[in-house]
C-alpha cells in the first residue's frame, strides 16, 4: 500500500522542490515506485523532472477538479520508477474554483484513492502557502516532511505551520503524522547553519531526520538542465544526502510496519 506524504511548509525557497524532486528519484533508484504530484502552480517539480511545462493539458489542476481520471494526469518521467501528476500554471485558479465546493478540502484524496496501491510512495511538492492547495495535500497524506532551511528565522512560520497540521488532524484526517522534519541547506562552515541545527534538535529531537542536506551547488544546477541530480552528477554530495534521506525514510517505514503487525 503506498504511502503519501505531502512535503510541506507555507515559506518560499526552503527546499520543498528540492527534496520532492530528488527524493522521488532517490527512491525510484532503490527501486520504490514512486509518484510525485506537483501540488504548486509554479510547477517547478515538472520541470524539474525534465517536463515542458508550457505543454501540460491534463495535471493536477484536472485532477483537483476532477475532470480526468487520475490514470490520465499520469505522465513517466526519464527517472527509473518515477511517474509525476504535472502542474501548470492555471493551478492558481483551483482555490477560487474549490471554494464552494462542500468537499473542497477532500478533492486530491478521492481522486489518488484508486491509485494507491499501485505505487511504493506518493509524494507531494507543495505551494509555499496554507491555501486550499495545500488543505487537499495535507487532507490526503499520511504525513508530512517539513524542510527547514539552516537560515536566518528557520523557525519563523512553524509554529504555523504544526497548528495547521494540527487542525486538519482534527477536522480532516485524523491519521495525518509527521514523517519528520529535514535540514536543508547546511553549511558546515557558518556558525548559523550549526545555531539552527542545535535550536531545532532541541525543540524538536526525534522528529528532526538523522540526515542533513548540505548546500550544494550542483542541487540548484540541475534543474535547468530538467534533470534529478542522480542523474544530473550521481557523484554530488547531494545526490549522496538524498539517497541517505531515501534509506532513512525507507528504514523508518520499515520498522514501523513491523511495529504494527
Ligand atoms: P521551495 O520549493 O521550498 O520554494 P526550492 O527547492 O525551490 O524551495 O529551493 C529554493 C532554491 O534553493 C532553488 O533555487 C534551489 O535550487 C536551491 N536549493 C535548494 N536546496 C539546495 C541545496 N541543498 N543546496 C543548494 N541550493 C539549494
Ligand atoms: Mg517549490
Amino acid at each position: 500500500m503506498g504511502k503519501i506524504i505531502a512535503i510541506a511548509n507555507q515559506k518560499g525557497g526552503v527546499g520543498k522542490t528540492t527534496t520532492s524532486v530528488n527524493l522521488a528519484a532517490s527512491l525510484g533508484v532503490l527501486e520504490k515506485k514512486v509518484l510525485l504530484i506537483d501540488a504548486d502552480p509554479q510547477a517547478n517539480a515538472t520541470s524539474g523532472l525534465g517536463i515542458e511545462v508550457d505543454n501540460v493539458e491534463k495535471g493536477s489542476y484536472q485532477l483537483l477538479e476532477h475532470t480526468i481520471s487520475v490514470e490520465d494526469a499520469i505522465v513517466k518521467t526519464v527517472s527509473p520508477n518515477v511517474d509525476i501528476i504535472p502542474a501548470h500554471i492555471d493551478l492558481v485558479a483551483i482555490e477560487i474554483e474549490l471554494v464552494d465546493k462542500d468537499d473542497r478540502e477532500y478533492m486530491l484524496k478521492k481522486a489518488v484513492q484508486d491509485i494507491k496501491e499501485a505505487y511504493d510512495y506518493i509524494l507531494i511538492d507543495c505551494a509555499p502557502s496554507l491555501g486550499l492547495l495545500t488543505l487537499n495535500a495535507l487532507t490526503a497524506a499520511d504525513s508530512v516532511i517539513i524542510p527547514i532551511q539552516c537560515e536566518y528565522f528557520a523557525l519563523e512560520g512553524l509554529g504555523k505551520l504544526l497548528n495547521t497540521i494540527k487542525s486538519v488532524q482534527k477536522i480532516h484526517n485524523p491519521d495525518l503524522d509527521i514523517e519528520g522534519l529535514l535540514l536543508t541547506m547546511y553549511d558546515s562552515r557558518l556558525r548559523l547553519s550549526n545555531q539552527v541545527v542545535e535550536e531545532v534538535k532541541k525543540h524538536f529531537n526525534e522528529m528532526v531526520f538523522d540526515t542533513i542536506i548540505q548546500r550544494n551547488v550542483r542541487l540548484s544546477e540541475a534543474p535547468s538542465y530538467g534533470e534529478t541530480i542522480i542523474d544530473y552528477d550521481a557523484t554530488s554530495k547531494g545526490a549522496s544526502n538524498y539517497l541517505n534521506l531515501a534509506n532513512e525514510l525507507i528504514k523508518k517505514n520499515k520498522e514501523k510496519n513491523t511495529e504494527e503487525v
